[in-house]
């Protein structure tokens, strides 16, 4: 008899999630708010916890030719911390679940948490658990990260409203650049052992990828100023696919402005020597951990003065859809176009039984 096995990129990792989701609606009154955000939202004595998950594995999200182990642990860290930071919390607690092949050894693993040590020692944050198993083929991270909202409560991607302003910190694409700088080095390296790359040109893309930071200090900065976001989310897939989770999440559209993007002078360097498209890069490129959120149009002079951030664009009603208004006036139709994971899942139609 043939049965059917349905390959798991007909509904992409989103499409995936939002199955799970249906079967697993909260039921419990702590629990605030599961899936579907940076962080799932719990109360416990009048806080609300917020807790998160994001496995990095070998060969999909990270390659230990170019990757120093002691950077692992600390991006380990911080992109995990980077959901708390999403949610407008504060992040306390860590627990690291790993699986390990045995080419690792001691020294591997000493500089592993060298790396996380140095994380939590930056953001103030104890690793209390984990687990550990063996991997018959490399290395997996899986860090669970605790952490409480601030007064207010926390920051959904829900909130956004139409005629809103979309804010982005930092500058965008730098990972995807310092990706194709290490890829390509990585292959040059392999044609001739013993080689030494020339790093330095591309110093601030390859740290953007290998050593990135949770925006922590925009959170502080915004609370000073008496600023509370509408809806958060961090840019971990890239701003194309982050924005329109967030525009889904809270039902608004969005108009966003190619000549406001910000991109740093290393990323359009990068573009011309990789011959790729600035804005597309930008818009697509993952990993960067910066966050994006939407506030009212009463703080424009504030965000618009502050090097922290740049106003991208603004919220439309939903039925306007979601759009980048590109340097010609063109309106182009967003797309999510972010990393897929699913999509280079090896796919099985029929098996035999
Ligand atoms: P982020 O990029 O912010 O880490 P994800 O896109 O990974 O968020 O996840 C989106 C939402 O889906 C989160 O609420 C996450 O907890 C949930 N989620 C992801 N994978 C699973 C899974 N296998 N089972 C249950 N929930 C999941
Ligand atoms: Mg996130």
């Amino acid at each position: 008899m043939k049965k059917t096995t349905t390959p798991l990129s007909e509904l992409g990792e989103f499409g995936l999630i939002e199955r799970i989701a249906a079967q697993f609606q909260p039921q419990r009154s702590e629990t605030v708010l599961g899936i579907g955000d940076d962080a799932a939202i719990v109360e416990a004595a009048g806080n609300e916890l917020l807790i998160s998950t994001d496995m990095l594995v070998e060969g999909i999200h990270f390659d230990l030719t170019y990757t120093p182990l002691q950077h692992l642990g600390y991006k380990a860290a911080v992109v995990n911390f980077s959901d708390i930071a999403a949610m407008g919390g504060e992040v306390h607690q860590l627990l690291v679940s790993m699986a390990l092949s045995n080419r690792f050894g001691l020294e591997a693993v000493d500089a592993l948490y060298e790396g996380m040590a140095k994380a939590c020692d930056r953001y103030g944050v104890d690793l209390i658990g984990g687990d550990t198993t063996s991997s018959k083929t490399g290395l997996v991270l899986c860090p669970t990260v605790m952490g409480r909202s601030a007064s207010g409560g926390a920051i959904r991607r829900s909130g956004a409203r139409p005629r809103q302003l979309i804010v982005v910190t930092g500058d965008l694409g730098g990972a995807y650049i310092g990706l194709q700088v290490l890829e390509r080095e990585k292959i040059a390296y392999t044609g001739n052992e013993g080689a030494q790359p020339d790093l330095s040109p591309y110093a601030y893309a390859v740290g953007r990828l290998l050593k990135p930071e949770a925006r922590f200090d925009v959170i502080e900065w915004l609370r000073e100023q008496g600023i509370v976001p509408t809806a958060m989310i961090d840019l971990s897939d890239g701003l194309s696919s982050d924005l329109i989770h967030l525009c889904r999440s809270s039902r608004v559209g969005c108009r966003i402005y190619e000549e406001r993007l910000p991109i740093a002078e290393e990323v359009y360097a990068g573009c011309e020597e990789f011959r790729l498209n600035a804005t597309t890069v930008a818009l697509n490129g993952g990993e960067d951990y910066e966050l994006l959120f939407t506030v009212d149009v009463a703080h424009y002079d504030v965000l618009k003065q502050s090097a922290l951030v740049t106003l991208i664009g603004e919220t439309t009603e939903w039925e306007e859809g979601m759009h980048l208004i590109a340097n010609t006036q063109e309106v182009i139709p967003l797309k999510a176009q972010g990393w897929n994971p699913l999509l280079d899942a090896e796919s099985v139609n029929t098996e035999d039984e």
